[in-house]
C-alpha cells in the first residue's frame, strides 16, 4: 500500500526529480507547502514557475534566459564587446559575475560536448556562437568550461573555431583554491595550477 495519495505522491515526486533534492527534502517541502499558513508561499511558487515557463526564454545572443529577447548583459552598453566569456550553464555565469572582475560579455553553451549523450556542437548552438565571432567585433574568449574530460574537449572544439575566425582563446586557470593546504589539494589541480603559474609583481 502506498502511504500517500496519488497526488501527494506525484508533488513528492516533482521535487524528488530537482537537482540535489532527495526523498527525505521532498517531503519536508510539500508537508511544509500545504501547512495552512503557508498557502501564500504555495501560490506564489506555483504561480511563478508558471509565468517563468510561460514568459522566460533563451537570450538571443547569449542564451542566458531572459524574459526579453536578449538579456540584461547583452544589453548593457557599459560592457566590453570585445571579450566573450564561455560558460556551461546559466549557474556558472551567475558565479563568474559574482566575483565582479569580468566586464565582458558571455555565451552559455547549455552543457557541454557529450557524443554519448548525443549532445553535440548543434546542442550547444556553437552556429549561433559563430554569428557572434563573425561580426568581428571579439578579440578574445575566454573558456570557462569545468575541467571534466567533457568540459576540456569542449573548451578545445571551441578554440579550434575561434581560430578560424582569427579569435584569440584563453582557458581560465584553475588552482589552490584560496585558504587551501596543498597537502589537500588532488595532485591534477596541483599539477595545472603550477603550469599555470604566474609572476609575482
Ligand atoms: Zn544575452
Amino acid at each position: 500500500m502506498n502511504k500517500y495519495s496519488p497526488i501527494l505522491q506525484d508533488l513528492i515526486q516533482a521535487f524528488k526529480n530537482l537537482p540535489g533534492i532527495g526523498i527525505k527534502s521532498a517531503q519536508r517541502i510539500v508537508f511544509y507547502l500545504l501547512q495552512h499558513d503557508h498557502t501564500e508561499k504555495a501560490v506564489f511558487l506555483s504561480e511563478t514557475i508558471q509565468k517563468s515557463l510561460e514568459t522566460i526564454q533563451e537570450c538571443q545572443i547569449c542564451r542566458m534566459y531572459s524574459e526579453k529577447e536578449t538579456c540584461e548583459i547583452c544589453d548593457d552598453s557599459k560592457r566590453d564587446p570585445t571579450i566573450l566569456c564561455i560558460v556551461e550553464t546559466p549557474t556558472d555565469l551567475i558565479a563568474i559575475e559574482n566575483t565582479m572582475q569580468f566586464k565582458g560579455r558571455y555565451f552559455v553553451l547549455m552543457g557541454y560536448l557529450s557524443p554519448i549523450d548525443g549532445i553535440g556542437s548543434d546542442e550547444l548552438k556553437i552556429n549561433q556562437l559563430e554569428e557572434i565571432f563573425k561580426q568581428k567585433v571579439i578579440n578574445e574568449i575566454i573558456l570557462a568550461t569545468g575541467t571534466t574530460v567533457e568540459g576540456e574537449a569542449t573548451a578545445a572544439f571551441i578554440a579550434s573555431v575561434a581560430e578560424t575566425y582569427g579569435i584569440k582563446a584563453t582557458r581560465i586557470a584553475y588552482g589552490v583554491p584560496v585558504g587551501g593546504e596543498l597537502e589537500y589539494v588532488d595532485s591534477n589541480t596541483l599539477t595545472r595550477a603550477i603550469m599555470n603559474r604566474s609572476i609575482l609583481e
